[in-house]
């Protein structure tokens, strides 16, 4: 995936398979969103060496579940970048033991107390340290990007999405991309704030957006999915 947003930054998917690791760039800026497991941690930088990436200016963590958080330290040494994190995670960040989350759908909701409590300790990473917090909304202006980082909560209590250009979502695991007929993700430790959360980004002019496992969601699928869930479930907009 390359696309070219209308400012002319570039989104480019770094590497796929189970989790997304997504690079936005602007000029010589260089943004990476997500991290990965440790397991690609060598195809990552391969990648990043193909793209002739050597320096990163700021690793943006759309949560810190491990596998989106795992390479954070060891990237954030090896290419100066500096960590954003929403404030709600950046303890988790901080001793790399961020919570697992709750199930969401039938199997899940039975399937995680069950195991969370032996996966809990095997998903502990290298700790990292933040150097920016988001509270709701943060443009990376200042970094050199055309960008907002929006507070999404729902998924995981500091889930945040990064808008590029209000043209492009990248959403980490609020949405997910993985199957053919639901982007609702069957981990989320709280499901109907994480609808609302799909109310606020297509509040946005975003026309497709990129999860964090899986493939591109076009804005219709994501109406007509908010559309489904919103009756599902009792909702109050704010
Ligand atoms: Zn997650």
């Amino acid at each position: 995936m390359d696309i070219t947003t209308k400012s002319g930054q570039r989104i480019r998917q770094v590497i796929g398979g189970r989790s997304n690791v997504y690079l936005l760039t602007a000029g010589t800026r260089a943004l990476l969103i997500d991290t990965g497991r440790t397991s690609r941690f060598g195809r990552l930088v391969s990648r990043l060496d193909r793209l002739k990436i050597d320096r990163i200016d700021a690793i943006l963590l759309t949560h810190t579940h491990f596998d989106h958080a795992e390479n954070t330290a060891a990237l954030s040494e090896r290419y100066g970048a500096k960590i954003v994190v929403q404030e709600q995670e950046a303890g988790a960040l901080k001793t790399g033991d961020s919570r697992l989350p709750r199930g969401s759908i039938l199997v899940t909701r039975w399937l995680m107390p069950r195991i969370s409590p032996w996966l809990q300790p095997r998903v502990a990473y290298r700790p990292a340290s933040p150097y920016l917090l988001v509270r709701e909304t943060m443009g990376l202006r200042a970094l050199g990007f055309e960008a907002t980082v929006l507070h999404a909560p729902g998924h995981s209590p500091g889930s945040v999405s990064l808008i590029v250009d209000d043209q492009i979502a990248l959403v980490g695991d609020t949405l997910l991309g993985t199957l053919p007929r639901s982007v609702f993700p069957p981990f989320a430790d709280d499901p109907v704030e994480m609808v609302r959360s799909w109310g606020r980004l297509l509040r946005t002019g975003c026309t497709l957006f990129l999860p964090g496992h899986g493939w591109p969601i076009t804005r219709d699928r994501l109406e007509r999915q908010y559309a489904k869930h919103r009756r599902a479930i009792p909702l109050t907009e704010p």
